[in-house]
């Protein structure tokens, strides 16, 4: 195997960034980017905000043009996806029958939507581009839309289509919008917010069935509509890694390097599963998947570096900016900001800062964010009472 490839499945944002780093750290040896989609790598976050909009198109998601993979000799493998691998013989099989050697492989195959049992003509889903395009085209001024799931993909496109004059509907099974990963005031935040916008939102609903031109709820409700949005959460494409015998448990399982169960063979991004704070968890982040691609690459290389994080993620809806650092619980002591927004101090039993959130309009939190992170990195013990004044600087804090 001394002569064979290295070989990443999955061309999206983790495995893209992977081929990248593999090339900037020096590896000159053979690669090869296995993808099942026909497009080259791109970022998804675009997909439910610029995309879908119309503001931007697929070249402004790229990660990788087809020039650079030509430069840096890149071989990129499109609409062919591995349907098989054996990891005693160091192989891998394409679709259309191709066996590939490999001397190491990255497994980067992110995830798909998760779909409603029954299938309807009128049901869209997004993940990819080429579901966005379809969701773009029926987004049209007076289009009745039904949005099924009140998490990132249903609120953001939720605020795109109110942008594009639809009439909106978000459908939400839990008692408050991004329940699972966001603090209650932020939730309430984002649900004050689009009911501004004209965004009928209901939550503690269950979906009953949906039929050509309209969704019936379970307390009988029918709401007449021409598309349906479902926005319920990914899948993690692990399929092919538990086909081969590699340990799975919610995603590919991997150690402190990124390595699987499997001789050679790493995982990176959405489908990955690690160890954070003790326990398994994925996380469905950009942050992560620029994170984990690149060190995936390294430890192919052989570095040897142990995986370690501060998670976060963003969201932009209308025109106000979501951003998060570190680990969020539902406790947090709450900083008013400029514009009506505010950013949330997430503090762990020895009053270290471990997360923190902000929302504003605009890219207001950005920069506070950052200093978040510093001081989540720095560990310095913080006063509620400072941390909750607008008038006390977060530089100030982390000089000490
Ligand atoms: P992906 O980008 O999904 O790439 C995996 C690729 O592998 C896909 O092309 C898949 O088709 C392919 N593949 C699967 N199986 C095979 C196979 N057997 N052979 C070959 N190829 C295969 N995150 C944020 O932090 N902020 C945001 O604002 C944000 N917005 C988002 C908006 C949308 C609409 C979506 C869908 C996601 C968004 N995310 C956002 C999440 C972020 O985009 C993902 O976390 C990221 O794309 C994960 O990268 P990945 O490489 O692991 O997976
Ligand atoms: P998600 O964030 O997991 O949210 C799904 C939501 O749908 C949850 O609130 C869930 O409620 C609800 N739900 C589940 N089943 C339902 C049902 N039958 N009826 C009504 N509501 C239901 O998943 P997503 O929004 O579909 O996003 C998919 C992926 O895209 C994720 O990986 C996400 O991270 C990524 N993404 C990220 C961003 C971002 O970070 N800005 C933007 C877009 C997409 P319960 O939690 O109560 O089950």
């Amino acid at each position: 195997m001394m002569n064979a490839p290295l070989i990443i499945v999955g061309a999206g944002h983790a495995g893209g960034r992977a081929a990248l780093t593999l090339r900037e750290e020096g590896y000159t040896g053979r690669l090869i980017l296995i993808g099942d989609e026909a497009h080259l790598p791109y970022e998804r976050p675009p997909l439910s905000k610029g995309l879908l909009q119309g503001t931007t198109d697929l070249a402004g998601c790229s990660l990788l043009s087809s020039e650079r993979l030509a430069e840096l000799g890149i071989e990129h493998i499109a609409g062919n996806p591995v349907s098989r691998l054996e990891p005693s013989q160091h192989r891998l099989q394409l679709a259309d029958g191709q066996w590939l050697p490999y001397a190491g492989l990255l497994l980067a195959t992110g995830g798909r939507a998760r779909r409603l049992p029954q299938e309807q003509a009128n049901v869209l889903y997004l993940r990819s581009h080429d579901e966005a395009l379809a969701l773009r085209s029926v987004l049209n001024p007076g289009t009745r839309l039904v949005v099924v799931g009140g998490g990132f993909i249903g609120l953001e496109v939720a605020a795109t289509a109110r942008g594009l004059g639809c009439e909106v509907t978000v459908l939400e099974a839990g008692s408050r919008l991004a329940g699972r990963v966001l603090p209650p005031v932020i939730s309430q935040a984002l649900l004050d917010l689009h009911r501004e916008h004209g965004v009928d939102v209901r939550l503690n609903v269950a979906l009953e069935s949906i039929q050509a031109d309209a969704v019936w709820l379970v307390d009988g409700q029918r709401l007449l509509c021409d598309r349906v949005v479902v926005g319920i959460g990914m899948q993690p494409n692990i399929e092919l890694a538990a086909g081969a015998g590699l340990e799975v448990g919610q995603g590919i399982r991997v150690d402190e390097y990124l390595r699987t169960s499997a001789p050679n063979i790493y995982a990176a991004g959405d489908v990955c599963e690690f160890r954070l704070g003790g326990l398994y968890q994925r996380q469905e982040t950009w942050r992560n998947a620029e994170a984990q691609g690149r060190h995936a690459a390294l430890n192919l290389l052989g570095r040897e570096v142990p995986f370690e994080t501060i998670p976060g993620f963003w969201s932009d809806q209308y025109d106000w900016g979501l951003q998060t650092v570190g680990v969020l619980t539902p406790m947090a002591i709450s900083r008013p900001l400029p514009g009506g927004g505010m950013l949330l101090f997430c503090l762990d039993a020895d009053q270290r800062l471990q997360g923190a959130c902000g929302w504003a309009p605009g890219n207001g939190v950005a920069k506070d964010i950052k200093l978040c992170e510093r001081l989540i990195t720095a560990r310095i013990a913080l006063d509620a009472a400072t941390l909750a004044d607008p008038g006390q600087s977060l530089k100030h804090l982390l000089r000490g």
